[in-house]
């Protein structure tokens, strides 16, 4: 029987894996396969407070130390699901072996989402990806489309500049979604050109990335049919990683992201200021104990970082979040 289990290697999971651990819990982290999270996939971060610059994968190395030092038992796999056994908690892994635990700590953050198409989907590896400090190496001297408007499609275009010969940033509206700062930098580089209002409908090529099919988007400027490329990158966004929870008993929003007291109270806040019942649609509040910020609705399960973080979504608020949520973890385990 384990005191707690943290579910999840980022930044959430580590940070509250150091803290249990010093607090001589022994969490268990059972850190996912590959362990690590988004920042692994990720190059130089220069927003951790802290480090000017640190390479996403020596940061999580880093934290996975500390905690080990001070005695979380890592395991490099995933849980399948959660029931509760009487005051206490089964959870089943991949491999199908079975864990109990006092209290669980959710915090298995969030995935790339993909455009959907058969053709993406058929091409994914043989010119098709989601992270371009992963594959960009590939693509010297390479014209290359990152597909997005947001600050991942930004990041993805500025880094494949260091390999490409021109990336195309190809937006489905006529405004980016991302920092100003961020698109001032793809905006005013030599090596990209912004193709404004185009949706991808298709991935050209057999078996490797020869183009795109592009139709009109959500804008009205005239845009090529089609664009000859020897790489897509996919940057759309993000997927929480809450499918295992389903049977749980833990409530998610519409999209995924699990709803923790902190996220209840600012809902509840915003259907009173707004005297109206549309918006988010909420789980009944009686499932939450308010005096645990980051409990879900089924007690004893905690839940921090990305899988919760609709808003901010940084490696800073996911340590942040779990740092929070493993000091509740320890004080539901000591009542
Ligand atoms: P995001 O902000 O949700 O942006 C997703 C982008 O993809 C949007 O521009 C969206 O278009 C577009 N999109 C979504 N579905 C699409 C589809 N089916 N077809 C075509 N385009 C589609 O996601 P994100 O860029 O991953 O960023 C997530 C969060 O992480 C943000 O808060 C961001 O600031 C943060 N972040 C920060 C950094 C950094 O500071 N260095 C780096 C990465 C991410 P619309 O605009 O039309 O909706």
């Amino acid at each position: 029987m384990h005191n707690v289990t943290i579910i999840g290697g980022g930044p959430a999971g580590l940070a509250a894996a150091v803290y249990n651990a010093r607090a001589s819990l022994k969490p268990l982290v059972i850190a996912g396969s590959p362990p690590g999270g988004q920042l692994m996939l990720t190059s130089e971060v220069e927003n951790y407070p802290g480090f000017e610059s640190i390479l996403g994968a020596e940061l999580i190395a880093n934290m996975r130390k500390q905690a080990e030092k001070f005695g979380a038992v890592f395991q490099d796999i995933k849980v399948k699901s959660i029931s509760k056994e009487g005051n206490n908690f089964k959870l089943v892994l991949t491999n199908d072996r079975e864990i109990s635990s006092r209290a669980v700590l959710v915090a298995t953050g969030a995935d790339a989402m993909w455009l959907g198409l058969d053709s993406e989907q058929r091409l994914r590896g043989k010119g098709v990806s989601a992270c371009a400090t992963c594959d960009g190496f590939f693509y010297k001297d390479r014209i290359i489309g990152v597909v997005g408007g947001g600050d991942s499609a930004m990041e993805e275009a500025l880094v494949l500049t260091k390999f490409a010969k021109k990336v195309y940033v190809i937006h489905r509206r006529d405004e980016f979604r991302a920092s100003k700062i961020m698109q001032k930098r793809v905006l005013d580089h030599e090596k990209i050109e912004v193709v404004w209002n185009a949706q991808v409908d298709e991935v050209l090529g057999k078996d490797k990335v020869e183009g795109v099919k592009l139709s009109e988007g959500k804008g009205t400027s005239k845009i090529p049919n089609e664009l000859k490329l020897d790489g897509l990158f996919v940057a759309i966004g993000h997927k929480p990683n809450s499918g295992f929870l389903k049977g749980s008993g833990v409530e998610v929003d519409e999209k995924g992201y699990v709803f923790t007291s902190a996220r209840m109270a600012i809902e509840l806040i915003k259907q009173i200021n707004n005297n109206k019942t549309g918006g988010t649609k909420v789980p009944d509040k009686k499932l939450f104990d308010f005096n645990y910020q980051y409990q879900t609705s089924v007690k004893g399960i905690f839940a921090a970082g990305d899988v919760v973080d609709f808003s901010y979504r940084q490696a800073a608020t996911a340590v942040g979040m779990g740092v929070a949520a493993s000091l509740e973890v320890e004080k539901y385990l000591e009542t």
